[in-house]
């Protein structure tokens, strides 16, 4: 299948993707769009001028600076728009193609618009569900012999984060300031972290509540998922050491998230379902599940200093996961918390089986003691600032290629 719409080779948004996102530009407001190509569809114009007929859509679900409305028409609608739209778009569908005027109206090119975030995230968790980064993490922290604490391999180990600083790629944020206590020392100092992190992670979003007091099994979790995006969990290392005793994170990690602007459906990554590591000992009966909820799907990590080239620094998959987004949903739900339209569930930091396909700058330098090597020639043990983060991923099958698109952030210096 190939649209009329010129894709480019290597495009992460060919036809068979039609990821969301919300949009603006200098002169007109946010709104709904999806990616073809180099290109965004408006959506608001399109069922404004008729093309989305039969899907009894509320008249303004596309004029909107978030998806949670959209969303929330549920699966059924949502996946029908989606086919309708890949209809629109196919090569010899003469309707939008053969309108010229038309056309100028709906298709933008990617560079002239300005990406928002796309969900207004109402909770966000985060899960630490790959078994090589929570190896890597407890070698350093704890005891090699005993890397995984005793709960590890029986759930999928979370905490609740903070919503209100998840951020859309682009935007800059400052580095984080706080407690960290030197093991020399007696006394915690304050100051700017020196020991800033990245975290390589994927993100699914919710699209479906569920009433309080109700657990979703896992095979009901298919419903409730809208799409995936990647997602930089940022670190500040050294204030977590100090704070994390005993109630997990807290300020290491609530000062800035990024995601990437274009939701890919749960729809469009069927292709790349894979299944994943055999688990044992086995699970309890709730978080069985019917298996292929793991993905293919290739990342990487660039770290660009100001004004110089960037250096591809990991290239992990997110295949690399222990636990699943079916598990994961399923858990999070299991004592009756009640799901939200427009939650977000990072993954945790997917770190491969090789040390260059580590997830984070911890991982990558091992706690600081093997600095990264840059093409420019300067070295990194963690995030300097003015550094650039760039994330990429992206699924490829058969000649079929699904992308993400970017999630990147620079870190400026710290307010004073
Ligand atoms: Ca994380």
């Amino acid at each position: 299948m190939k649209s009329w719409v010129e894709v480019p080779q290597n495009s992460d948004f060919p036809i068979q993707n039609i990821p969301f996102g919300i949009f603006k530009t200098p002169t007109l407001g946010a709104r709904v769009g999806v990616a073809i190509g180099d290109h965004v569809l408006d959506l608001a114009i399109l069922h404004q001028e008729g093309f989305l007929e039969g899907f009894n859509l509320p008249e303004r679900v596309f004029f909107q600076p978030f998806l949670n409305d959209f969303m929330a028409l549920g699966k059924d609608i949502t996946t029908a728009v989606r086919v309708r739209i890949a209809e629109i778009l196919e090569e010899h569908n003469p309707e939008l193609r053969d309108r010229a005027d038309m056309r100028a109206h709906v298709l933008f090119r990617q560079d002239e618009v300005q990406m928002q975030m796309p969900v207004q995230v109402m909770n966000y968790t985060d899960f630490y569900s790959s078994e090589q980064h929570a190896r890597n993490v407890g070698t350093m922290f704890r005891d090699p012999e005993n890397a995984l604490l005793p709960n590890w391999k029986h759930l999928p180990v979370g905490y609740h984060g903070r919503a209100s600083s998840i951020l859309v790629s682009g935007t800059p944020f400052h580095r984080p300031k706080g407690q960290t206590k030197a093991d020399h020392t007696d006394l915690p100092a304050f100051g700017p972290s020196r020991l800033l992190d990245f975290e390589l992670e994927m993100a699914f979003i919710t699209c479906r509540e569920n009433q309080l007091g109700d657990s979703l099994s896992t095979s009901e979790v298919d419903d409730y998922v809208f799409g995936f995006v990647l997602f930089n969990d940022w670190s500040a290392r050294d204030l977590q050491k100090w704070e994390y005793v005993p109630l997990g994170p807290f300020l290491a990690k609530s000062f800035a998230s990024h995601i990437s602007p274009w939701v890919v459906t749960l729809e469009a990554l069927d292709a790349f379902r894979m299944a994943g590591p055999e688990q044992s000992p086995e699970v309890l009966p709730y978080l069985k599940d019917e298996g292929q909820a793991h993905f293919d799907v290739h990342l990487e990590v660039g770290l660009q200093p100001k004004n110089q080239q960037e250096t591809i620094i990991s290239q992990s998959n997110f295949k690399h996961m222990y636990w699943n987004y079916r598990q994961q949903l399923a858990h999070q739900s299991v004592n009756g918390c009640n799901l939200k339209v427009g939650d977000m569930y990072a993954s945790g930091t997917i770190s491969g089986p090789e040390p260059s396909s580590y997830g984070s700058m911890l991982e990558l330098s091992w706690r600081g003691t093997q600095p990264i090597k840059l093409m420019g020639g300067e070295e990194r043990k963690f995030v300097q600032d003015h550094d650039t983060i760039i994330m990429r991923g992206y699924a490829e099958k058969e000649g079929v290629r699904i992308g993400f698109g970017e999630v990147m952030a620079q870190v400026l210096p710290a307010k004073q």
